[in-house]
C-alpha cells in the first residue's frame, strides 16, 4: 500500500474521532475500517515517527518547519534545524500549529448561511452544491458584463497560490484581487521603495552588528521575523566576538525592550524626530560616512531642539549618536511602533537616513537589501487598501466577495464600518478553515485545508540576503471534509468554465505548484546546479524543505527624494489632552498577534512574557498613573477614546511612561470558536479609522484615550505573583567593576 493511500483510510479514523468530539460522542463514520498493520505502508512503521519537512504559515517569516507524524497522526512541530529563516527555531504560535490541524472549531464541511448575517448560523452542503452555488453566481456576473463587480481579497499570500489566485481573478475579467493583513508593514515597504528603491523588506543582520538601535521594533516577539532576528540577537550578544549593545526607543518596554542595555522611553509620535535629531548630531560632529544628501535637510533637526519634543536628554541623545557612529557595524531598525504612526513612512525613511549617514547600508552587520526572491516573492500594492473595498462595497461596486485569510472585520476600527459596508455586497464566500468575525458574513463557506494538510511555497520577505524558496507539503491526509486551496481555484475556474476554465487547466494544485517549480528550476541555473534533473532536484527539495542558494551581498543608497515623505512633526493624536489624556499604544501581542492565536488554547494558557497573563486582555497602567487615579492592580477600568470604550482590567507596568496605557490586540472575539469567542477586549475596536494615504497601512498609534473605574467584571489571570522582592534578597546583583574584581581574585 502507498504512503497516500494508507494515510487515506487513517483520515478516516481524523474525521471520526474530529467529529465524535465536536458532537460530545465516539461516532464513526458508515463504513470506516480499522486497517491493520500486517503489510504496512511504505514508509510508515508502527510506533516509529516520521518526520516530514514543511514551512509554518501562522505569520508571513516562512519559517522552516519538521513535522513528526506517527500513524497518520501530526504529533509534533519542531523548526527546522537546515531553513535559513529559522535555523531549527519555532515560536509559539508556530509550535502551536498542531491545535490548528485538529481544533475542535474547525468547518468541517462547506456550510450555507441559514440565519441572519453575521450570526454564524449555516447548514451543511456537498462540496457539489457549494462549488456550484459559487459558480453560478460568478457565471451570472459574467453575463451582465459585471466581471469587475467580483472581489477576492486574502490575506498577504505570495509565491505559486499567490499567482494561480491572481489568475483566477483576471481569467474571469477583473482587476480586483486585493491582499490585507494588520501587520503588513506596509509603510515600512514603502519607505524602503522611497529610500533604497525596492518595496520590500531588507535582511537586517542583527546577528552581525555591534550597536543595534530599535525603534519600536519587537524583533524577539512579533515584528517581521521573529525567530530570525531572535536566533541572531542570541549570536549577536553570546557569539564569539564583542557582545553586541542593544538601545530600545520605545514609549511602552516590549519583550525586546526588557533585553536592552538602554531603555529610552521617548514620548509617543516622536521617535522619527529622534532618529533625525541623531543622525544630526552625528553629521555635526563630523562622524558621519555619508551624508551629502542630507545635510540640509537634517539641520532642521538640532539635538537642543528635539530633546524638549521627544523628551529625552539632550545629553543621551549626543551620547546615542557619538556612540552608534563609532561602534563598527552599527544598525538602526524601525519597528511597529514608529511605522504605526499617521506619519509611520516618515518614521521609517527617518531611520533609513540614520543608516546612511552612518554608513550602514549595504555593510555586514548593517542593511543587507535582498536582491532576487526567485520572482515569485510577496508583491505588495499599494493602492489596494480595505478603504478601497469599504467605499467600493458602499457605491454597490461589489457584487461577489471571496474572503480567504484575513479577518478585516476583528481586524478594523469600528469608525470604518466595515460591516455595514459588507452588508452591501450581495453575495460573500469565505475559504476560512474556522469561523471568524468576516467569515461569519459569508453565505457560502468553501473550508480550505490547513497548511499541515495541503501543498504550497513559500519565499519569504523578508529574506537573508540570499535566495530562499521553501516547499509546503501536506504531512497527513485530510482531517475533515477540507480542500486544497489552490484546489478550490482550479475546480472553481471548471465549474465557471469559459475563459477561466481554458486559462486555469492543472489538474490539481499539486501538479500546478511542481510546473511552477520546473519553471523556476529551468530559470535559475543555481538550482540546477549538483542535481541529477528536476525530478531529482524536486524529490531533494521536499526532503530538506525546499531550496536556498549562496547569500548575495548587495547594496543600495538612500535616495535623497524620500525627504519630501518626512512630516518633520509628531505624530498626531485623535482626542483633546485635557479630556483624555493618555496615549494608547496597542499592540502585538506575542501569542496572539493580530488575534489570529486566539482560538488555540496552548496559545492561550501561555503567560505573556513581560505581564505573565493569560486567558485574557489587560490594560497596562504606570504605578505612578493608577496611584493617581486611585486604581490598583486588577481593578476593572474602562479605557474611552472618542471612538468608542472597551473594558479590561489594570496591571500595573513600570515599563510604560506615566502618560501612556498599552493594551494587547488578539483578545475581544465575537466569533473564533470556544477558546476566543467573549474573552477579552478588542482595542482596535476604540481606534479612529486612519489609514495611510500612500501605504494604506492602518494607524494604530492614533489616539488618546481616558480611563475611569468600570464595574467589576474580568478578573485579571496571572502568574506571578509580586514583583517586588520585599527585601527578600531573592535576586542577587554586582556591578560590572566589583564582577572583574571577583573575577581575578577567583583566578
Ligand atoms: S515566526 Fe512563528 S508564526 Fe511566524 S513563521 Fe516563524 S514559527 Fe511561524
Amino acid at each position: 500500500m502507498k504512503r497516500r493511500d494508507f494515510l487515506k483510510f487513517i483520515g478516516i479514523g481524523g474525521v471520526g474521532a474530529g467529529a465524535g468530539f465536536v458532537l460530545g460522542k465516539v461516532s464513526k463514520p458508515p463504513g470506516a475500517k480499522l486497517i491493520p498493520y500486517l503489510i504496512p505502508p511504505e514508509d510508515i512503521i508502527p510506533g516509529v515517527a516520521t518526520w516530514y519537512a514543511s514551512v509554518c504559515t501562522l505569520c508571513g517569516a516562512g519559517c522552516g518547519t519538521l513535522v513528526r507524524v506517527m500513524e497518520g497522526r501530526a504529533k509534533k512541530v519542531e523548526g527546522n534545524p537546515g531553513h535559513p529563516i529559522n535555523r531549527g527555531g519555532l515560536c509559539a504560535l508556530g509550535q502551536s500549529s498542531v491545535q490548528a490541524l485538529y481544533n475542535p472549531d474547525r468547518i468541517t464541511k462547506p456550510l450555507k448561511r441559514k440565519g441572519p448575517r453575521g450570526s454564524g448560523e449555516y447548514a451543511e452542503i456537498t462540496w457539489d452544491e457549494a462549488l456550484k452555488t459559487l459558480a453560478a453566481n460568478l457565471i451570472e456576473l459574467k453575463s451582465k458584463n459585471e466581471s469587475e463587480k467580483f472581489h477576492l481579497l486574502t490575506s498577504p499570500l505570495g509565491g505559486t497560490i499567490d499567482r494561480l489566485a491572481g489568475e483566477f481573478v483576471s481569467a474571469f475579467g477583473s482587476s480586483n484581487y486585493s491582499h490585507y493583513g494588520l501587520f503588513q508593514r506596509k509603510n515600512l515597504a514603502f519607505a524602503n521603495l522611497s529610500t533604497m528603491g525596492t518595496a520590500s523588506i531588507p535582511h537586517y543582520d542583527i546577528e552581525n552588528t555591534k550597536y543595534l538601535l530599535s525603534f519600536g521594533a519587537d524583533f524577539s516577539s512579533t515584528w517581521v521575523s521573529p525567530v530570525n532576528y531572535s536566533n541572531g540577537y542570541g549570536k549577536m550578544r553570546q557569539g564569539t566576538g564583542e557582545r553586541g549593545k542593544l538601545v530600545q526607543v520605545e514609549p511602552r518596554l516590549s519583550l525586546t525592550g526588557a533585553n536592552a542595555d538602554e531603555w529610552v522611553p521617548a514620548k509617543p509620535g516622536t521617535e522619527a524626530l529622534l532618529a533625525l535629531a541623531i543622525a544630526n548630531t552625528i553629521v555635526e560632529k563630523g562622524l558621519a560616512r555619508d551624508a551629502s544628501a542630507w545635510r540640509g535637510v537634517l539641520s532642521r533637526y538640532k539635538a537642543k531642539d528635539m530633546a524638549s519634543i521627544c523628551d529625552v536628554p539632550v545629553e543621551r541623545i549626543e551620547a546615542m549618536a557619538v556612540e552608534f557612529a563609532r561602534t563598527r557595524p552599527s544598525l538602526a531598525i524601525a519597528g511597529d511602533s514608529v511605522s504605526s504612526y499617521e506619519n509611520g513612512i516618515s518614521g521609517a525613511i527617518a531611520v533609513n537616513i540614520l543608516n546612511q549617514v552612518a554608513g550602514n547600508i549595504g555593510v555586514i552587520g548593517g542593511v543587507m537589501p535582498n536582491g532576487d526572491d526567485l520572482g515569485n516573492g510577496k508583491k505588495i500594492d499599494f493602492g489596494r487598501k480595505i478603504s478601497t473595498l469599504i467605499s467600493a462595497a458602499n457605491a454597490d461596486k461589489i457584487k461577489t466577495l471571496i474572503v480567504y485569510g484575513a479577518n478585516p472585520v476583528f481586524t478594523t476600527p469600528k469608525a470604518a464600518r466595515l460591516e455595514e459596508a459588507l452588508s452591501k455586497v450581495p453575495f460573500i464566500a469565505s475559504f476560512s478553515s474556522f469561523m471568524d468575525e468576516t467569515t461569519a458574513h459569508a453565505d457560502i463557506i468553501l473550508p480550505a485545508h490547513t497548511s499541515l494538510e495541503d501543498w504550497g511555497d513559500d519565499f519569504p520577505d523578508p529574506g537573508v540576503a540570499a535566495p530562499v524558496a521553501s516547499i509546503i507539503q501536506p504531512v497527513v491526509s485530510p482531517v475533515f471534509e477540507t480542500k486544497s486551496l489552490g484546489d478550490i481555484f482550479i475546480e472553481l475556474a471548471r465549474a465557471v468554465g469559459g475563459n477561466v476554465a481554458g486559462k486555469i487547466t492543472a489538474p490539481n494544485f499539486a501538479e500546478y505548484l511542481k510546473a511552477s517549480w520546473k519553471g523556476l528550476y529551468s530559470r535559475n541555473r543555481e538550482m540546477a546546479a549538483g542535481t541529477l534533473g528536476f525530478e531529482d532536484f524536486w524529490n531533494k527539495a521536499l526532503q530538506r524543505g525546499g531550496w536556498w542558494g549562496p547569500s548575495r551581498k548587495m547594496t543600495a543608497t538612500v535616495s535623497a527624494r524620500a525627504g519630501e515623505h518626512l512630516t518633520g512633526a509628531p505624530a498626531r493624536f485623535e482626542g483633546e489632552e485635557a479630556q483624555y489624556p493618555f496615549y494608547l499604544i496597542p499592540y502585538a501581542q506575542t501569542a496572539y498577534m493580530d488575534g489570529r492565536g486566539a482560538n488555540l488554547p496552548w496559545l492561550q494558557e501561555l503567560p505573556d512574557p513581560m505581564t505573565s497573563v493569560v486567558w485574557g486582555t489587560w490594560v497596562e497602567i504606570n504605578p505612578k498613573t493608577a496611584a493617581s487615579l486611585g486604581l490598583k492592580e486588577g481593578d476593572m477600568v474602562n479605557i474611552e477614546s472618542p471612538f468608542g470604550k472597551i473594558s479590561a482590567p489594570v496591571y500595573l507596568y513600570p515599563g510604560i511612561r506615566p502618560d501612556t496605557v498599552a493594551v494587547p490586540i488578539g483578545q475581544g472575539h465575537s466569533h473564533y470558536g470556544r477558546y476566543a469567542k467573549g474573552r477579552g477586549a478588542n482595542p482596535i475596536e476604540i481606534l479612529p479609522y486612519k489609514e495611510d494615504p500612500l501605504s494604506g497601512e492602518a494607524a494604530l498609534n492614533s489616539t488618546r484615550v481616558r480611563i475611569t473605574r468600570g464595574a467589576t467584571g474580568e478578573r485579571l489571570v496571572k502568574m506571578e505573583g509580586s514583583t517586588k522582592e520585599f527585601g527578600r534578597g531573592i535576586v542577587q546583583t554586582v556591578s560590572p567593576s566589583e564582577f572583574k574584581r571577583m573575577k581575578k581574585e577567583v583566578v
